[in-house]
């Protein structure tokens, strides 16, 4: 980013080519409150809407994405210098991702009559209500679909959001608020706020109901404690340091392309990306022999072309981060198996798939997440020694399994907050009906599924309490009221569920 003399705007520049991209509007600490605002005041008559009518602008948005596909992979890439493929992912992800959330809401929403206090006498609902004005904030990874995904949620809850996208990637959101708008959700429900995390995030912090961060785990930490203070709701999907175990029995053809892929897409810059591989001993050889194979078939460049498979890193600053940390294994006695090097002839930010061995405690890339395409890889002795390495971390994001016969007792003993068996990161992120998050420093909170939704409500029990209320009516003694309760609750304990 790189701001105008006034401040008003935003450069924009092409990873691809390090030239200007776009221009846009930088939001004033002012603007924004004006924003939550109007947001504030429109959210009521959009959540007195029924579920199904608000599932509905959803169900067109997903639409509107497959139809504007082109269109969404073009400015993707401009703003990230990602490869085609892996812009192809946030189109992936939006669509289907929107359309299960549009399916399901109706239901995860609906009232529930719930057992009373006293059966017959109490009648007992358990509502969810909108929390109000939901702010999201988002990195510029994966700058399209994490902002469709997480808003389409809180607007199926009945909530208005305001959307602070990272100022490297605010067309790509702004690409979304006008797909919203075509599918017919109402002015003000979305609202797009390009501009400075330290300038917006105390404005969001203070004015809106609920922060879902998107993030690095520092920033997360600050969000989190800041909410805290006002005692709002926050959701945090943070960084992750992800391991993958090639288990004795593992397919070693697809764990070998399965691992590459898992490590070098979206050139390593994913929170869910593998960075470290321990690989039983005995399949070592033959599985490292053919993940240099697979790395070395991988065709890294820029430009629009569906030609390429490894795109540029974002940034200066990335390339900058990936460089130190593969500069600093080598110089501590790591050896560089495949990689190592930026291909400037390639594209300014662009880095070759790398792939380490010999790391050890002392470098950096142990345990710091690199968000870049560099992959370390460990020999274990046996599968207890590969389950105790991946789980010492202090990161608990996402974890990847090849084995023929022993995926899920594996993933029962990783403290992950997804999964994947003979897969990457892909089939847990996209089973958008299930949660997806962080354990330990990875996170709090879920996005995905009925907790992905849930969370943006508030939970409300309404019990209408009939004929006699729950004490002793007039004339009734004290003891005698709990006498016979006493025997009431001995009954219901019985027969009750
Ligand atoms: P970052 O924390 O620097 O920035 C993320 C967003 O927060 C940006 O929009 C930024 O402008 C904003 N921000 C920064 N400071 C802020 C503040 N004080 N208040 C409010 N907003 C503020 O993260 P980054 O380095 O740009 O993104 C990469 C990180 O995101 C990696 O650690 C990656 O693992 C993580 N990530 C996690 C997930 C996940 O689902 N767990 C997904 C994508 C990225």
């Amino acid at each position: 980013m790189s701001n105008s003399p006034e401040g008003t705007t935003i450069t924009v520049r092409r990873p691809f080519d390090n030239q200007f991209h776009a221009e846009v509007p930088r939001t004033t600490a002012d603007q924004a409150r004006a924003a939550i605002s109007r947001a504030r005041r429109i959210q009521p008559r959009w959540a007195e809407l029924p579920v199904a009518r608000r599932a509905d602008v959803i169900a067109r948005a997903a639409s509107l994405i497959l139809a504007e596909c082109d269109r969404i992979l073009d400015v993707i890439q401009d703003e990230s210098g990602k490869a085609r493929i892996s812009a192809f992912e946030e189109v992936m992800d939006s669509a289907r991702g929107l359309r299960v959330f549009a399916n399901k809401a109706p239901q995860a929403l609906r009232a529930r009559r719930r057992p009373g206090a006293i059966p017959a006498l109490t009648k007992t609902v358990e509502h969810h209500r909108p929390v109000g004005v939901v702010s999201i904030i988002t990195p510029w990874n994966y700058p399209f679909t994490l902002p469709a995904t997480d808003a389409a949620q809180a607007l199926l809850a009945g909530n208005a959001v305001v959307l602070k996208p990272d100022s490297q990637t605010p067309s790509a959101a702004l690409l979304l608020a006008e797909i919203f708008a075509e599918a017919g959700l109402p002015a003000d429900l979305f609202t797009v706020l390009p501009g400075a995390g330290s300038e917006l995030g105390p404005v969001l912090v203070a004015e809106t109901d609920f922060v879902m961060f998107t993030g690095s785990t520092a920033t997360g930490r600050t969000l989190a404690a800041a909410c805290a203070q006002r005692l709002i709701g926050f959701s945090g999907e943070l960084g992750g340091k992800n391991p993958l175990l090639v288990l004795p029995d593992a397919d070693l053809d697809a764990a070998a392309i399965g691992t590459a892929r898992a490590a070098f897409a979206n050139t390593g810059q994913l929170c869910i990306s593998i960075e470290r591989a321990y690989v039983h001993r005995s399949v070592y050889p033959e599985f490292v022999e053919r993940l240099l194979a697979a790395t070395a078939s991988l065709k890294t460049g820029v430009g629009h072309s569906w030609e390429f498979d490894i795109g540029s890193l974002s940034s200066a600053a990335q390339l900058a981060t990936v460089e130190a940390h593969v500069a600093d294994a080598v110089a501590k006695g790591a050896t560089v198996l495949a990689g190592g090097r930026h291909r400037g002839d390639l594209g300014p930010f662009c880095y070759e798939p790398t792939i380490l061995a010999g790391v050890t405690p002392e470098m950096e890339v142990f345990a710091e997440e690199t968000f870049g395409p560099v992959l370390s890889l460990y020999q274990v002795n046996s599968i207890e020694d590969a389950i105790n390495a991946a789980n010492d971390s202090r990161y608990g994001l996402n974890a990847s399994i090849w084995s023929r016969h022993h995926g899920p007792e594996t993933a029962a003993r990783l403290r992950t907050g997804t999964v994947n068996i003979n897969d990457g990161y892909a089939p847990a992120f996209g089973s958008h009906a299930a949660p997806m998050g962080g354990m330990k420093e990875s996170g709090v909170g879920r996005r995905h599924g009925s907790a992905g939704l849930l969370k943006y409500t508030e939970a409300q029990t309404v019990a209408d309490q009939r004929l006699l209320p729950i004490a002793p009516p007039p004339g009734v003694s004290n003891e005698t009221f709990a006498r016979v309760l006493k025997a009431g609750i001995a009954v219901m304990n019985r027969v009750l569920p």
